[in-house]
């Protein structure tokens, strides 16, 4: 694959060896994972880009200017939140990766009861170090992005789908579908339909293959809502299959709870379910 324009931003077309950077904020490293764990296609992409900033590969220019800013993580410290404005700043196209960076992550549980005192001295040894915002936000909350990738993680086809498709010069697919999809187009057998197993499957965007449902266990909604996800359906499931009320809230409420559907999903939930259709 030869590198190729990237497509047009407002500062105009790139051209020649594109720079990347892969940027980390609050989050558990997993998604830059995602990048290590390509093998021979990362050696691939590195002779087809200019790789500037990635500390955990060892490349570290955090104020590079780049053509493409992938940014991993949720802005949870007064520190982040100033950074992020930089790294914006410095880019020509800013895609965000996996559930950090695209809801705020699991981490962002504290936005739904406010990050108390007690909590933090519960955690900490000492509290009084700790510098944080009082939430966990997404990226786009801040500065715009131009592109999600969903996930937790994302995994290697999708960010190699990416890079590839701005190397050739267009933007990437974005997924639409639902996870129950992927599991017809992977011949998996339904765990909700088969074993009466809860699944989120039918509101979850599709990416990851089916990859639970393929291995005999439910999804758990780590890509985050699907478009159009009927959250009221699937929770008056979940109640028939004899989840009760707040099993249900923590279900819509995990690791994409500051994604807006499944955070009015896991409210209505929490406060009696989805009767009233
Ligand atoms: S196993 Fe889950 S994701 Fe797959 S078809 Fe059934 S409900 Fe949908
Ligand atoms: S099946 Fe659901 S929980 Fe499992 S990887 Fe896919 S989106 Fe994530």
């Amino acid at each position: 694959m030869d590198a190729k324009p990237l497509p047009k931003s407002d500062d105009g077309p790139v051209t020649g060896r594109p720079t990347v950077a892969v940027h980390k904020f609050t989050s558990c490293d997993g998604c830059q994972l995602a990048f290590l764990n390509l093998g021979d296609d990362l050696l691939t992409l590195a002779g087809l880009v200019d790789i500037r900033h990635f500390a955990e590969a060892g490349m570290v220019d955090p104020e590079a200017q780049v053509d493409i800013a992938f940014v991993e993580g949720s802005i949870t410290t007064p520190d982040e939140y100033e950074r992020i404005r930089r790294i914006r700043a410095s880019s020509r196209f800013l895609v965000a990766l996996g559930a950090c960076a695209t809801a705020g992550g699991l981490q962002a549980l504290r936005n739904l009861n406010g990050l108390t005192q007690e909590w933090m001295a519960g955690i900490y040894a000492t509290p009084a170090y700790i510098r944080t915002l009082e939430t966990s936000t997404a990226i786009s909350t801040h500065v715009k992005v131009d592109l999600e990738l969903w996930g937790c993680p994302v995994n290697g086809r999708q960010v190699l789908g990416a890079v590839r498709a701005l190397l050739f010069g267009v933007l990437p697919e974005r997924e639409h579908d639902k996870v129950c999809l992927e599991c017809k187009r992977e011949r998996a057998v339904c765990v909700m339909v088969a074993r009466g197993i809860p699944c989120m499957g039918p509101v979850t965007l599709s990416g990851c293959g089916a990859l639970c449902p393929r291995f005999g266990r439910d999804c758990y909604a780590c890509y985050g809502p699907a478009e159009n996800a009927n959250t009221a359906a699937l929770g008056r499931r979940l109640a028939g299959l004899g989840l009760p009320p707040e099993a249900a809230a923590h279900r819509f409420h995990f690791i994409n709870n500051g994604a807006p559907a499944f955070l009015e999903a896991g409210r209505r939930a929490a406060e009696g379910g989805f009767d009233d259709g």
